[in-house]
């Protein structure tokens, strides 16, 4: 079969590899359509970060849409021709976060795409647990979003938004807009979106942003005390992973105030604690998803969530690397989330 492998930085080779075949508990999934997600983004343009070493060559995505094409030993709740998506991480269900059920924080976390093959290939193979079926309405390319939806989905959980609230988000990546359109989904009543780039602010208008507020055009708190009448926001959610983004979204949100950190970072940044302690804001870290992307499927099917805006391109997987991440690297504009086709 035909995969898209990474060698190194800037050296993704579309070869022909052996097809995997599902492990116990595992399903081996025919690809339709795989995202290009911002790690995968990461590890070509500035990589390897997550990549160990010895897992090179490595077939990157995590983010699909699929039909099932072989059970592994003891699954049940699949059956061959399903069509499914899913999400990218192993857990072992057996250290003391997976007892409590938060199998994001899991001790012995693997990750599909990372650490074990990925779904830009004909073929792959993931846990049955992390593979959710997709019911008629919704369609393959939004099937292909489940996974990053999760992510902002989880944020917003983390953030604690409650319907009426007011929130921020800082970012205006895939992430940031999905959790614009999850916080909309969880009722929030004003949504604002610190933006870098004019085009994906455009775009967070049509999809419900109460404001966008654009990085060059002035103090973004300041703009965003304007327009909340001084207070702020109930909760703010970083979808960035720069050193002084994370100051920023605790200075967004209200006294008493939820902080969310979504971003993946390379570099530390700093954080002035005075703008925590007297104000009693909270700080809090938001990693993948539990299963928030079985509810994402529900969200999409009734039409709660519709992210087809953010769907900037597909492009046939052979020509991944030149006009899927290149693209996405010199282009920030015009381009959000590239879905490349399987043949
Ligand atoms: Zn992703
Ligand atoms: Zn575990």
């Amino acid at each position: 079969m035909k995969a898209l492998r990474w060698y190194g930085r800037k050296d993704l080779r579309y070869e022909d590899v052996p097809e995997p075949s599902p492990g116990p508990g595992q399903l081996k999934i025919k690809v339709t359509l795989a995202g290009i997600c911002g790690t995968d983004l990461k590890e070509y343009a500035t990589g390897p970060h997550m990549i160990p070493p010895d897992r090179v060559p490595l077939t990157l995505g995590h983010e699909f849409a699929g039909t099932v094409d072989t059970l592994g030993k003891g699954v049940t709740d699949f059956n061959v021709g399903d069509r499914v998506s899913g999400v990218g991480y192993y857990y072992c269900g057996e250290c003391y976060v997976c007892k409590e059920g938060r199998y994001n924080l899991c001790v012995n976390q693997g990750f599909t795409g990372l650490t074990t093959d990925g779904c830009m290939a004909e073929f792959f193979v993931l846990p049955a647990y992390a593979c959710y079926k997709l019911p008629d309405t919704v369609s393959d390319e939004y099937g292909a979003l489940v996974e990053p939806l999760a992510v902002s989905l989880h944020a917003v959980r983390q953030g604690k938004v409650q319907p009426g609230d007011t929130v921020a988000i800082v970012g205006d990546g895939a992430i940031g807009l999905g959790a614009l359109l999850a916080a909309r989904a969880a009722g929030a009543s004003e949504v604002y979106l610190v933006a870098k780039h004019k085009g994906r602010g455009g775009l967070a208008e049509k999809l419900g942003a109460t404001a966008v507020i654009y990085l060059d055009e002035g103090n973004p708190v300041q703009k965003l005390m304007e327009l909340t009448g001084g207070i702020g926001v109930n909760a703010a959610i970083e979808c960035v992973g720069y050193p002084d983004t994370p100051q920023l979204t605790v200075e967004l949100t209200r006294r008493g105030g939820i902080a969310v950190i979504t971003g993946v970072f390379e570099k530390p940044g700093t954080i002035d604690f005075s703008t925590i302690l007297f104000t009693e804001r909270m700080l809090v870290g938001s990693s993948i998803y539990i299963h928030e992307g079985r509810t994402v499927i529900d969200l999409l099917a009734d039409g709660r969530i519709d992210p087809g805006s953010l769907i900037t391109s597909i492009v046939p997987l052979k020509d991944a690397a030149e006009l899927g991440f290149e693209q996405l690297v010199q282009n920030k504009e015009a381009n959000i989330k590239v879905l490349l086709s399987v043949p």
